[in-house]
């Protein structure tokens, strides 16, 4: 890890950075390489062993932003998630995944475990017991996401991690929605900390990535699967990612901010419902947030009074878009019954608390009060 940078926003810009000896311009020099000399070299590089120069200087900025001592970076979420779980898990073992998952992480499961004999188990809540009724003898991994997506449930991270140290367990949290800017899970003792840098790091809805990081011995485990899975990120993307990682802390500071103010506003607002926010008194677990979190982050979801047509209200948005994923610069709005959660039945999205009438709002760092505004008028 990278100790010469303290601050969020000075890590942000300068940790692992690549130097250009030879012209001393001010970024990161690209190197696009894919074939690198293999005779005297301290190192054999090519772009699937993670090992080309942007790629080490990057997962030396993602290893200093989650306090950790190694990283690597993948093509997408969902590479570094599979490629993390399968690293860890042997055929006959078990894993003990949190009720609410990412819908790409919960096909994984569901779809693919099966083949590769891994027996799995979702807790019914994610309260501390639901995590303990499920571990077993052959259990390796416990798995949480927190906050979680759309609900906003909140995890207690530093109970997880202690409970999977004490059963010998390797614990593992996908971080997306909090960012390294609100929650360093490693810090709270857990061992794998995995990002979709598609979101908050990537931050402008442009660029697919992942990342993991964690220690050097569980980062050589996971190297292992993933030089064979193959999910590495090309180096131009890299890149850029590395450009987006240095406005991060600004941009989910003032997401932070934004979502902190609109979720008072929905709160109190007439034709408003049901207001879903860590950053809330309100919330159910809004201590445990608070012990772990150092922002309450920029997603919320909120319900509309039964006589309003939430179809309607998002089509009436003007500066909100209409849009799938979440984490950019500009404010999206979903209705997850149409979309992360349209494959189940209405029941079983009633199972999962999730209403059809639920919108998931990703707000971003425009004007508060134009937020604001543009809600007023689609609702009137
Ligand atoms: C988007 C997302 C993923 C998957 O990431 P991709 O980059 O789309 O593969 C995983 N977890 C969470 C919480 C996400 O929001």
């Amino acid at each position: 890890m990278d100790q010469k940078y303290k601050g969020i926003n000075t890590i942000c810009t300068h940790a692992g950075e690549l130097e250009d000896t030879e012209f001393k311009g001010a970024v990161s020099p690209l190197y696009m390489s894919t074939s690198y000399a293999f005779e005297d070299v301290p190192v054999k590089r090519y772009p699937r062993y993670f090992n080309t120069p942007n790629q080490v200087a990057l997962a030396k900025k993602m290893a200093a932003l989650e306090h950790g001592e190694a990283s690597l970076i993948f093509g997408s979420g969902m590479a570094a998630v599979s490629t993390a779980l399968l690293a860890f898990l042997h055929q006959g073992d078990h894993v003990v995944f949190q009720n609410t998952l990412y819908g790409g992480t919960s096909n994984l499961i569901t779809e693919e475990f099966d083949k590769f004999g891994i027996e799995y188990s979702f807790t019914k809540d994610v309260k501390l017991s639901s995590f303990e009724a499920e571990i077993k003898e052959n259990t390796k991994v416990i798995y949480i996401e927190t906050p979680s997506n759309p609900l906003l449930t909140i995890t207690d991270v530093e109970a997880i991690a202690k409970l999977a140290e004490s059963k010998g367990l390797v614990s593992m949290i996908d971080n997306t929605f909090a960012s390294p800017v609100n929650q360093n899970p490693l810090d709270m003792g857990i061992d794998v900390v995995i990002h979709s840098a598609t979101k908050y790091m990537g931050g402008h809805s442009d660029i697919l990535a992942g990342t993991v990081i964690s220690s050097e011995v569980h980062i050589d485990t996971i190297f292992q699967m993933a030089k064979n899975l193959g999910g590495n990120l090309s180096d131009y993307t890299v890149w850029l990612l590395e450009r987006s990682l240095k406005t991060m802390g600004l941009r989910v500071k003032a997401q932070n901010n934004n979502a902190m103010i609109l979720a008072e506003y929905l709160y109190n607002h007439k034709k408003v419902t049901k207001v879903y926010y860590p950053g809330l008194v309100s919330h159910p677990d809004h201590e445990v947030a608070k012990k772990q979190m150092s922002g309450f982050g920029g997603m919320l979801s909120f319900e509309l009074v039964e006589g309003i047509n939430p179809d309607q209200f998002q089509k009436n948005l003007k500066l909100i878009k209409s849009s799938m994923s979440l984490a950019g610069v500009e404010s999206t709005i979903l209705s997850p019954a149409k979309t992360s959660h349209g494959l189940l039945s209405p029941e079983e999205r009633a199972e999962q608390g999730i209403k059809d009438g639920l919108l998931r709002f990703s707000v971003g760092i425009e004007e508060a009060e134009e937020l604001i505004e543009d809600i007023e008028q689609a609702l009137a």
